[in-house]
């Protein structure tokens, strides 16, 4: 074992299996109605378990403050008897569209994720000296970031960014929030995915 290689704390190469944005809104850090701290956003407890990344979609939703107690509720619209799925994408939850809690500036952009795990997500991606796609890219996370973000010369600019997105993560008061974490209206304006009964359509 002692010819093992040294963990590297950036792995070189990447792999793209065309994980989705959507895997991602199963846990959500937002900016709380009430107090302005750090609230979470996650699918009604107590449901069936899910069968496809997209049923979080659709699924009930549930934003909590732990600082304040705040807690609003949310279920997707019916309409023409089927659901409309929420639209993930863009600086708001897609649910509640409140701002995300983990936004910073960063090569004059605004850089955000959802939660930890989408920041590491992310920091592997960006850290990477070499990618490699296994998947289509039509709705793949990773082919779909912009290009700032992809580009060799920003790297080491945006894993400070997502650095900072961390740290972010590990506060909730009122003071401790981002200035970059407020309402910018940049939500897709297209229509959200329908699920009908009997499966997603
Ligand atoms: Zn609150």
């Amino acid at each position: 074992m002692s010819s093992a290689p040294a963990p590297h704390p950036t792995p070189v190469r990447h792999h793209d299996h065309g994980t989705w944005l959507v895997r991602f809104t199963g846990r959500m850090l937002v900016v709380c109605p009430k107090c302005g701290g750090r609230a979470l956003v996650v699918p009604l407890p107590g449901l069936p378990e899910q069968k496809y990344y997209s049923d979080l979609l659709f699924r009930p939703r549930r934003l909590a403050c732990a600082g304040c107690g705040a807690v609003a509720d949310w279920t997707a619209e019916e309409r023409g008897g089927g659901l409309v799925g929420a639209v993930p994408g863009g600086t708001e939850d897609p649910f509640f569209r409140r701002p995300l809690w983990l936004q910073t500036r960063c090569a004059g952009r605004i850089l955000w994720a959802y939660d930890e795990e989408h920041v590491d997500a992310l920091a592997a991606y960006v850290g990477a000296r070499l990618r490699e796609r296994h998947a289509s890219p039509t709705r793949a996370m990773f082919a779909r970031l912009p290009a700032w973000m992809k580009s060799a010369d920003r790297r080491s600019e945006v894993l400070a960014g997502l650095a900072t997105l961390r740290a972010l993560a590990r506060l909730s008061a009122p003071a401790d929030r981002s200035d970059a974490a407020h309402e910018r209206g940049d939500r897709p304006r297209h229509h959200g995915s329908r699920y009908f009964r009997g499966g997603p359509y």
